[in-house]
């Protein structure tokens, strides 16, 4: 007996603790009552209220092309039938790594598991093996999943939830990550100058999406790319965000940086949960048996999410007009956010790069940093939240105005939002 969103979340809330998912639970952040989706097409979503909305959240996941693809959930119906037998491997599966293979640029070989931060902790985990050391360099504002270490100064949810240091955190995780600040190459050369022969591994987000969008500063990757190669430490790009979304082969292909490893989620599953994490043959190879770093997950490479993914892969590669048709979108809401700000004297910076979108409302000049994204007003972004649902317009609840858009939006959807 619960037939409206606000009774679903209720009885959401008495069964699953943690608030359902980051979103719904982000909905209480900004004050919002949920919405429980019943349909979904393209753009469009359909609550169980029977209210439409244009959607702006599923192409910040990983929708991409938008909902219900058709050719994605007739590859899927026809997965079904392959069964997801543990150790028994489908052809489906390898025609993915083939395609990760060939569209990210530094991939060699390529692991799946199931989410971006089992991917995460997967290539850390690598990185520590092939290395033999221990620490980790994260930078404030990056998030990199749910696993403790990531969610020290952590961005997205972790902010959303008022646990920027996460003070949970296990003892040991806490020892072995050093925390720098993006786009601040000399705060990462400091780590290095006092560990350099301890860290394993640097990572991060080559362009920062969970503190809005933060691209990095000239130089920055390159200087990552070189110190790391100095002290035999390894460079970890987490695309989650970024991989299929700024190129075929995602930030690395962008700004012509490659790193050791990449880790790979949210676009690569087509809509199912899917993440991978590739890099160097050499760095690969030490997975067991080969190697002796461990990797199992019961269901890795199962059919149903590979021929998502598979679909989803192919798309983008075999369509470079999707890329197209989003610089064009992005850059007409960009444009046209721009102006409306301008004409209504509210404060505020636009930070883009591709499909990829951020307003801040903000005093600053710019926004570049982990503490300047830290400083938007989240208590206006919050009234716009509540304003654009009620007209229809459903957005990322995050604390700042995410907006990707999809290759599903129309240029009618974008003036919509302007
Ligand atoms: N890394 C980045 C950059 C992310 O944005 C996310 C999720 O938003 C993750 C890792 C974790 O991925 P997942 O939520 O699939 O575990």
């Amino acid at each position: 007996n619960y037939h409206n969103s606000i009774q679903a979340f209720e009885k959401a809330r008495q069964l699953i603790p943690g608030g359902v998912n980051s979103p719904v639970r982000a909905f209480k952040s900004v004050q919002a009552d949920p919405i429980f989706i019943k349909k979904a097409k393209g753009a469009r979503i359909w609550d169980i209220d029977d209210n439409e909305y244009l959607d702006f959240v599923a192409s910040w996941g990983p929708l991409i092309l938008g909902h219900a693809h058709d050719e994605i959930v007739e590859a899927v119906k026809e997965a079904a039938t392959l069964g997801t037998s543990y150790g028994a491997p489908t052809l489906i599966e390898t025609e993915m790594a083939e395609l990760i293979t060939a569209m990210v640029p530094s991939v060699q070989k390529v692991r799946m598991v199931n989410s971006g931060t089992e991917a995460t902790m997967s290539a850390l985990r690598l990185a520590r093996g092939f290395t033999g050391r221990d620490l980790v360099v994260k930078f404030a504002g990056c998030y990199h999943g749910h696993a403790d270490s990531f969610l020290i100064k952590a961005g997205s949810g972790a902010i959303t939830l008022g646990l920027p240091d996460s003070p949970g955190v296990t003892k040991a995780a806490a020892q072995n990550t050093l925390t720098a600040e993006f786009n601040n190459l000399e705060s990462v050369k400091k780590l290095f100058e006092e560990r350099g022969h301890d860290i394993a591994a640097v990572i991060l987000e080559p362009v920062a999406g969970n503190m809005g969008v933060v691209l990095p500063e000239p130089g920055f990757l390159k200087g990552l790319r070189e110190l790391t190669e100095q002290y035999g430490s390894l460079l970890i790009f987490d695309e989650v965000i970024t991989g299929f979304r700024l190129a075929p082969g995602g930030a690395q292909e962008r700004f012509g940086i490659e790193p050791d490893l990449t880790t790979l989620g949210k676009i690569i599953g087509g809509g199912l949960p899917v993440g991978a994490y590739g890099g160097k043959a050499e760095i690969m190879n030490q997975l067991a048996p080969e190697g002796p770093v461990y990797q199992a997950g019961t269901l890795s490479g199962n059919p149903l999410a590979m021929a998502a993914g598979k679909v989803m892969l192919k798309t983008l590669k075999d369509n470079p007009k999707i890329y197209a048709g989003l610089e064009r979108k992005a850059t007409n809401l960009e444009a046209g956010l721009s102006a409306n700000l301008d004409k209504k004297g509210i404060p505020g910076v636009i930070n883009r790069i591709g499909s990829m979108m951020t307003l801040f409302f903000t005093q600053e000049k710019e926004v570049k940093s982990f503490d300047q994204a830290m400083k938007s007003d989240t208590a206006r972004y919050a009234s716009y939240f509540k304003k654009s649902l009620e007209s229809g317009i459903y957005l990322a609840p995050s604390q700042f105005e995410c907006l990707f858009v999809s290759d599903a939006h129309t240029d009618d959807d974008i003036q919509c939002i302007i």
